[in-house]
């Protein structure tokens, strides 16, 4: 195991911080090996089998592309579940953790009625179901794909959410139901912000995820915020993840739509990530 480790470790050198080697070995030893970080340390000197090596090998070599490691392993964890994810869906994020936190503890209604828009993974919808069971949540995408993926983390984590299909853009068509609490993680990057991001980023995630144009960053928030005034219950919450430079934008947007007791909310890097109103 040491000399895979060192591998590993010189393999990677130069194109990580160490600190997200050393991570990437936990993950790929807990994965290829089943073994845990405790393992690794006290079994460092067992021999690992030639499918496991190979394995890794491959692992590598998919990390030297700068290939993220969640869509390698095919896995992540989110709010303590584990989470498929596939280029289809956005890997979720730690910011998005503490959103779903948020909504937990100000939304903390007897059996809410939740819509999550533009689910992707499910990963936001499903950790509220797993923290508020009684909640009746419901989730949609534009995407078939992501659908696919989220379906299945819902049977995966025994979960009950009910996903679909359909364009929050056009959201006039279908009828809905209402709602004591909206939430919503759209597209928020523009295009000139592109310049910042990393490869494993922007290679690999979908950019229909992702991007919004620059001469109109804040649609998906424009219609969705249109959509919650008239389907939220009077007092219901909209919650949002936002671009950490437009939070002044985003409280005049929601303000102007009549929404109340709007906070903003810092992530855990102090920028300005998650905003919610009541209506
Ligand atoms: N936080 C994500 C990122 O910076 C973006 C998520 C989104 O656009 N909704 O990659």
């Amino acid at each position: 195991m040491k000399a895979t480790i060192q591998f590993i470790e010189k393999e990677l050198d130069g194109l990580y911080p160490s600190i997200e080697i050393q991570g990437f070995i936990r993950l790929i030893f807990e994965n290829v090996c089943q073994l845990s970080y405790t393992d690794l340390v006290l079994r460092k000197n067992d021999r690992i089998n030639s499918l496991a090596k190979e394995q890794i090998q491959i692992i590598i070599k998919r990390l030297k592309k700068f290939e993220p490691i969640q869509y390698i392993l095919g896995e992540t964890e989110f709010v303590g579940l584990k989470i498929t994810v596939n280029p289809a869906v956005l890997i979720p994020r730690p910011e998005t953790e503490e959103l779903v936190d948020w909504i937990i503890r100000l939304a903390d209604l007897k059996s809410p009625g939740i819509l999550d828009i533009g689910t992707g993974s499910g990963c936001i919808a499903l950790a509220i179901k797993s923290q508020m069971q009684a909640a009746n949540i419901s989730a949609i995408d534009i995407s078939e794909e992501a659908l696919i993926v989220a379906k299945q983390n819902a049977i995966q984590n025994k979960l009950e959410v009910d996903f679909f299909l359909a364009d929050i853009l056009t959201w006039e068509d279908k009828k809905w139901g209402d709602f004591d609490v909206i939430v919503s993680n759209p597209p928020y990057v523009r295009e000139m912000e592109k310049k910042k991001m990393h490869t494993n980023v922007l290679g690999f995630e979908p950019a229909k995820a992702l991007f919004v144009p620059d001469s109109d960053p804040l649609i998906f928030y424009q219609r969705i915020s249109e959509f919650a005034i008239k389907y939220l219950k009077k007092g219901g919450w909209l919650f949002f993840e936002i671009n950490e430079n437009l939070g002044k934008e985003m409280i005049q947007l929601i303000q102007n739509l009549g929404f109340k007791n709007i906070q903003i909310r810092k992530d855990i890097n102090g920028k300005n990530r998650m905003l919610c109103g009541n209506k």
